[in-house]
């Protein structure tokens, strides 16, 4: 999979990449990452990325025509536009979009993007959440990042993916470590987690998790009760 971040500022991005498990993702062939700087699309001599406004209002909007010439170098990918008025980016939009070959990133700054730009574009337009950063890096990153652990061979262990939050609309079930028993600042730990029962401790963690989004994420379980469970019960049945 091939992730292209159209962007004014490179570096930030690509110093994610320098580390840890993408780091290695790329050493591994699995992804591999570029990035397209916006100005290097802008033809006059001072390199104008962005106008203001021609509404008036306060700051600055970044050019159709420049980002226009940006995103055409990048041909045939899926080009997903970072903006506040997206819809909610979720787990099910990274595992559906682990399976595209070329992404596309833009990152907006200042007051945005030209409007007719991402009209013409966009496949797809996301949010990280209600309310607003400085720029869109951190955001194309974020949806980068989700995405490409579902991509098979990224993660040391696939087991990871399967009851991670979020996979069957739960929350993941408390995890611990072992801790020396010096440490008595600290509750124990439940005993049948560490008992080697495999059907116990997962009939635990599954009751655990269910508690755990009942009390963090009441709008999960209200869908974990509408879509999960009647399918479990029919399998039981
Ligand atoms: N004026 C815009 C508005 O009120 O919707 C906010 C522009 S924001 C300062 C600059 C850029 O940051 C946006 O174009 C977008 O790419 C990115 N950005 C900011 N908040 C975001 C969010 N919650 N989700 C996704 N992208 C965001």
């Amino acid at each position: 999979m091939h992730f292209s971040f159209l962007t004014l500022f490179p570096a930030l991005i690509e110093s994610y990449f320098q580390d840890s498990i993408l780091k290695r993702a790329i050493s591994n062939g699995l992804i591999s990452t570029e990035c397209v700087n916006i100005r290097d699309y802008a033809l006059d001599k001072y390199k104008k990325v962005d106008e203001p406004p021609i509404s008036g209002g306060a700051g600055q909007v970044i050019k159709a025509d420049v980002l226009e010439r940006a995103l055409q170098s990048v041909a045939n990918a899926h080009v997903i536009v970072l903006s506040p008025c997206g819809k909610p980016f979720k787990h099910n939009d990274a595992l559906r979009l682990s399976h595209k070959s070329h992404i596309s990133f833009v990152c907006g700054r200042y007051e945005g993007i030209d409007e007719r730009v991402i009209e013409k574009y966009a496949h797809e337009i996301f949010s990280v959440g209600d309310f607003v950063l400085t720029g869109g890096e951190l955001p194309a990153l974020m949806l980068c990042d989700s995405i490409a652990r579902h991509i098979q061979g990224v993660l040391g262990n696939a087991d990871s993916l399967k009851e991670e939050s979020f996979a069957h609309y739960l929350l993941e079930a408390p995890a611990f470590a072992k801790i020396s028993p010096k440490n008595m600042q600290f509750s124990k730990a439940p005993s049948v987690y560490s008992k080697g029962n495999h059907n116990i401790i997962c009939d635990l963690k599954k009751r655990l998790a269910i508690c755990k989004t009942k009390y963090f994420r009441p709008d999960l379980y209200r869908a974990y009760r509408a879509f999960v469970e009647p399918e479990q019960t029919k399998k039981k049945g």
